[in-house]
Formats: structure tokens, C-alpha cells, sequence
């Protein structure tokens, strides 16, 4: 197996993607999965729906693309507002995506009526994360004008949060979407099919005690992926977070003569790897660096500390029994981390389990039945 790699327990996101949906169905809350940290990496995607998920989302159009090129059919939504450069390229491979600008709407309501295709779209309400969105005062104008355009099918509403602000939602602004969208609809007539309350951040609200209202879909990607609440950073309860592993390959691993001291006092040169770590005894380089991953989102297996790194070479030292040159360290990455390495082109992807649940109970079975033959 060629290194560096990137593991990918695909159960592992079925799994997840299974556990967060039947926890929000009985709230009336479905999963759209988020594939954009993983470059919409087809046979993820794929799993999150096998695990449950309604459709998938992502920011990016090559990313939508690359699904659609693997032959993945479901809805798929843009959540990234389109470039009005792309309106094609969105109607074309998209059915619905998120809004926040009349013109681009317009722009999307003519590339739909070139190819004869309705394009639902969901305006995106500006609730406090202070990244995108349509001032609340302003949306039911909006969604007038998005009714009496052709070519565009008003679908929605939706909220995004702690994206930019990284300030989880509370019950009162996921309050506001609610009656936003009964506004809406006191103004416009029709039925906001969709109410989406936002990402992985909105969890804990959306488990919490309080009644859910009218959100009945949440955008979730980092909580599928790596199993973790991206305010908290906490595990969420029952959730794997080690479905991705990175795994690099040591170059060299000789023991470097004793740094040099200096006078200074700085925690930061212990990561520059110029003063020394208490109990390292041994460093190791690995062939991987900033070209592939966010290095400081990677968490070192027990007995070993970063030291530095460069855009091709990873330091770190250890205290335990050598390792070998050529043998191979595992990481578990964070959400920038796994998003970097996913984009990296010398880092292959290597999946595991790459079977629905169904199928290997049919095998299992099978197998079973011969044995009682
Ligand atoms: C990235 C993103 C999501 C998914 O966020 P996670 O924290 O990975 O769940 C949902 N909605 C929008 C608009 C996004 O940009």
C-alpha cells in the first residue's frame, strides 16, 4: 500500500450517518450529508446515504460533479451560494442550492429554462453567524420575487451557524427560522417544504430537550465524518471518531545529536524543535508535510510529540523503542486536517469496508445456511 495514505472506514461512516438519523427522525428532522471536506469523494457519499441520509450538499460544483461522474443520483444541494459564472454548471448538475442574491437566482432561473429544468432554491438567512445570508426583514420580499420567476422553484429556508462566528446556535434564533418561515408563507402562500436548521453545531439543540419546530433538515458533515460536536469538540455519544486514519512512513530515524541551548525561554521553540523536550529521546522524520495536511490538526500517537515541520518532512520525537525506517505511523486527523489531506494529490485513498451492511448479512447468512447443510 503506497504511502501517504488516508484509511477510510466507510462502515464507520455508515455507521454514524445511521446513529444521527434515527436519533433526529423521531423529531421529524432528516440528514442531508455533507460530503465538501471530502472533496465529494463518491464512495463516502454513497455510504452516508446508505447509512440514511435524504441527499448530499456541497460547496463546491467539481466536487458535485466528481458524485455525479461515479454515477451518484440522489439530490444533490449546493450550500455554497452558486458563482453567477456558474449558473450552468449548477443547474446542470444540481437540484436545488442555497441563495442569497436576487441575480444569481435570476441567473440560475435562465440556465434552468435553457435545459428545461425547474431549479429549486432555498434562501439562506443571515441568523448571527455573520457569514452569508439575507437579513431576516428582507426574506419574504425575496421570496416573492423568487415565485414569479420561471425556471426556479422556491423549496426553502435555511440557516447556517457557527461557521464563521464558531457561536453555537440557541433555541431563540433556531425560534426565529421557525416563525421566519410561517412568515414566508403568510406572505407568499406556498409551503416551505424545507426549513434547514444548519450544520453538525446545531446537535446538540436539535437533541436537546426543546421542541424542534418546523427545521426538518440538518446539513451535517464533520459529526458523519469524525464523529465529534464542532463547538465542543466533544465525541458525540455513540459516534465513531476514527473513521479516517492518515498514515505516513518514516525516512529517517537516527537520533540527532543533542540540540543546541540557548538562553531564551519560549514554549514556542520546542515546537520549532530548537530547545529541548523532556523525555524525547529519539526523533523520526516522516515523509509528509504542510503540502499534504493541516499538521497541527493531526493528533500524534501515544509516546510521541510533534516537533516541527516543513512543506515535505514531518519531526517528531519519541521516547518509545525505535522505529524502524520504512515502518508506518497512523494519525487521526481534525476537520482541517482531513479536509487538506482529502484535497492532497499525492496522498492515496484507500477505503475499507466497502460493502452495505445488507450485503454482508446476505453473505454472512449464505454461509451460515451451508454450515447447517
Ligand atoms: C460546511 C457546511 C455545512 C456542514 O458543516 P459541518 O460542520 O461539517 O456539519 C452545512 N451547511 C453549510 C452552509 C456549510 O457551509
Amino acid at each position: 500500500m503506497s504511502c501517504p495514505r488516508i484509511e477510510v472506514d466507510l462502515r464507520k461512516i455508515r455507521r454514524n450517518t445511521q446513529t444521527v438519523t434515527r436519533r433526529l427522525g423521531p423529531r421529524g428532522i432528516g440528514v442531508t450529508g455533507v460530503t465538501k471536506a471530502v472533496c465529494g469523494h463518491p464512495a463516502i457519499g454513497q455510504a452516508m446515504l446508505d447509512g440514511g441520509a435524504l441527499g448530499l450538499a456541497d460547496a463546491r460544483i467539481n466536487n458535485v460533479q466528481r458524485l455525479r461522474q461515479a454515477g451518484i443520483a440522489c439530490s444533490v444541494t449546493l450550500i455554497r451560494t452558486p458563482m453567477l459564472s456558474q449558473a450552468d454548471e449548477v443547474v446542470g448538475c444540481c437540484e436545488v442550492s442555497y441563495n442569497t442574491e436576487i441575480a444569481v437566482i435570476a441567473a440560475l432561473a435562465s440556465a434552468a429554462i435553457r435545459i428545461d429544468k425547474v431549479h429549486g432554491i432555498i434562501l439562506m438567512v443571515e441568523l448571527g453567524d455573520q457569514r452569508e445570508g439575507i437579513l431576516p426583514e428582507n426574506v419574504a420580499e425575496i421570496a416573492q420575487q423568487v415565485m414569479i420567476m420561471q425556471g426556479v422553484a422556491l423549496k426553502g429556508i435555511g440557516a447556517n451557524f457557527a461557521c464563521l462566528s464558531g457561536i453555537a446556535p440557541t433555541a431563540s434564533q433556531m425560534a426565529s427560522l421557525c416563525d421566519l418561515a410561517n412568515e414566508v408563507e403568510g406572505v407568499c402562500g406556498p409551503f416551505m417544504k424545507i426549513v434547514s436548521g444548519g450544520n453538525s453545531a446545531n446537535l446538540p439543540w436539535a437533541l436537546g430537550e426543546r421542541n424542534t419546530g418546523r427545521i426538518n433538515d440538518l446539513r451535517l458533515g464533520e459529526a458523519i465524518l469524525l464523529g465529534i460536536e464542532p463547538v465542543s469538540g466533544d465525541q458525540i455519544d455513540g459516534m465513531h471518531t476514527d473513521a479516517f486514519t492518515l498514515v505516513a512512513e518514516v525516512i529517517e530515524t537516527d537520533a540527532k545529536p543533542a540540540p543546541f541551548r540557548i538562553a531564551l525561554v519560549d514554549p514556542t521553540l520546542t515546537r520549532l524543535g530548537i530547545a529541548p523536550i523532556s523525555g524525547v529521546t529519539t526523533r523520526l522524520i516522516l515523509a509528509i508535510g504542510h503540502q499534504d495536511t493541516d499538521i497541527l490538526g493531526l493528533s500524534m500517537p501515544v509516546g510521541h510529540t510533534l516537533i516541527g515541520a516543513t512543506s515535505d518532512h514531518l519531526v517528531i520525537g519519541t521516547n518509545q523503542s525505535v522505529l524502524k525506517l520504512g515502518s508506518e505511523v497512523r494519525f487521526q486527523m481534525d476537520y482541517k486536517a482531513l479536509m487538506h489531506a482529502m484535497a492532497a494529490p499525492d496522498i492515496e485513498v484507500n477505503l475499507l469496508h466497502d460493502q452495505p451492511a445488507t450485503q454482508s448479512r446476505q453473505i454472512h447468512s449464505k454461509s451460515e445456511h451451508l454450515m447447517l447443510v
